[in-house]
């Protein structure tokens, strides 16, 4: 029998946090056959939340869940984690401009990256889903300098299913036969949604997505908003953030981290960048990777950027430097 993993979620008595648990404890993202111990943080006005949230874990009445251990305290959510979901954010408030929710996110993943450097297993893997994800995910890593800088990682898989599932209905296929579309950059309205490399199966027989649409035009227009916006139709229609397919995805990210990706196809992990493509170095910027089981992951090399590509990746990377700029102003002071 495989021994009990310790996984932490922040921001364990939110939303996203909600739907996400259920997966972690039913299997699907560490495997049927590995048991976890789950560590919940969060601040302390949500404790009493939280003691909902352990209930309803326990009448999971699930076998692989283990220990529960809800807290408000970083060194014992963080101690001896081998996977960290970092939900849990400061929200963005009305009248909010953008430089006040970098400052308090920067103090959140500072405190959070001191306790995963002292506390966590040094091959943790680490997800940051709190916005700003890619941002944030470089701060946490700049205070836990024991930690490879490849053990962390922030989310745009949720714009990697959007980008998937709106080109599955334009083609008028299932979801499962659109492979390899990209999201480059941050997860942000300058995220870049590619479909330039990505395949569509129709009938046994593979072909380009560009080739199967037969315009160009919609992929770059109509497409490229639809997947920058998706997140704001979700809240326009439901009065609150997505949760469900953010949880989904956040599952789905570290599920193909875990146990990697399947042969001959990639994913979209917003990673350090290591000048692939010609995007600068140290910012966390969303590449297309592959994934050997139980490794690490390897940023696709080669792919043709076109003129189009390209200046949609000089904007998104134009603006991960300026929160880092801003992220290490907040930290000066
Ligand atoms: P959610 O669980 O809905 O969202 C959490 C974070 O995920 C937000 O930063 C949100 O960003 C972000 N996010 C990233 N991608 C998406 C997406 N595609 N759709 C929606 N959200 C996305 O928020 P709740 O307010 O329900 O819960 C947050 C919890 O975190 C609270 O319980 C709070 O107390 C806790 N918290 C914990 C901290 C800690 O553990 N130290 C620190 C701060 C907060 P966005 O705001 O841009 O939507």
């Amino acid at each position: 029998p495989m021994k009990p993993i310790n996984v932490v979620v922040t921001g364990a008595a939110g939303q996203i946090a909600y739907s996400l648990l259920y997966q972690l404890a039913a299997g699907t993202v560490f495997g049927p056959d590995q048991p976890i111990n789950l560590h919940l943080l969060d601040i302390p006005v949500m404790m009493k939340v939280l003691e909902g949230v352990v209930m309803e874990l326990e009448d999971l009445a699930l076998p692989l869940l283990r220990e529960i251990v809800p807290t408000a305290d970083p060194a014992v959510a963080f101690k001896d984690v081998a996977a960290a979901f970092l939900v849990g954010a400061m929200p963005r408030k009305e009248g909010m401009e953008r430089k006040d929710l970098l400052a308090a996110n920067v103090e959140i993943f500072k405190v959070q990256g001191e306790a995963l450097d002292k506390y966590a297993k040094k091959d943790v893997k680490i997800l940051v889903v709190g916005n700003p994800a890619n941002t944030n995910a470089l701060i946490c890593s700049h205070y836990a300098p024991s930690i490879p800088k490849q053990n962390f990682s922030a989310m745009t898989r949720l714009d990697q299913n959007r980008a998937q599932a709106a080109l599955a209905a334009r083609l008028n296929v299932q979801v499962d036969q659109v492979k390899k579309v990209i999201i480059w950059g941050n997860h942000s309205s300058t995220q870049y949604p590619d479909a330039a490399h990505a395949t569509v199966t129709v009938q046994g027989s593979t072909k380009s997505v560009p080739a199967a649409l037969n315009q160009d035009n919609w992929l770059q227009t109509t497409f490229v908003e639809t997947i920058q916006k998706r997140g704001a139709a979700v809240i326009a229609a439901r009065k609150m953030s997505s949760a469900m397919s953010a949880a989904k995805a956040a599952g789905d990210h570290m599920r193909d981290w875990w146990m990697g990706t399947k042969p001959g196809e990639y994913v979209s992990m917003a990673v350090f960048s290591d000048g692939s493509y010609g995007i600068p170095e140290n910012i966390v910027f969303s590449f297309p990777v592959t994934i050997e089981p139980h490794g690490q992951y390897k940023i696709v090399q080669g792919l043709p950027i076109s003129e189009f590509a390209r200046s949609k990746l000089t904007v998104t990377a134009n603006e991960l430097e300026e929160e880092r700029a801003e992220a290490y102003k907040v930290l000066q002071k």
